[in-house]
């Protein structure tokens, strides 16, 4: 039997305050149908509780910090 613990983040919807754990695994499926997204922030859904708002992560994830720094000094 294998343990299955996986890896989530916390989102929280920014209307009513609904909490939502999102799979690492999810996240990396929308990386890859949406890549673009990670250049301007992480992933956001749209609330199934209220159904109007925007969830987001609770806490800002360290992988955008080091994403800019991929992007020093890009163009010059
Ligand atoms: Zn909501």
């Amino acid at each position: 039997m294998k343990p299955k613990k996986q890896y989530t983040v916390k989102y929280v919807c920014s209307n009513c305050g609904a909490k939502e754990d999102i799979p690492e695994d999810v996240l990396e499926y929308f990386d890859e149908i949406n890549p673009m997204q990670l250049l301007s922030g992480p992933h956001e859904f749209k609330c199934e509780n209220c159904r109007t708002g925007i969830m987001s992560p609770e806490e800002k994830p360290e992988i955008i910090v080091r994403g800019f720094g991929l992007y020093e000094g890009f163009g010059e």
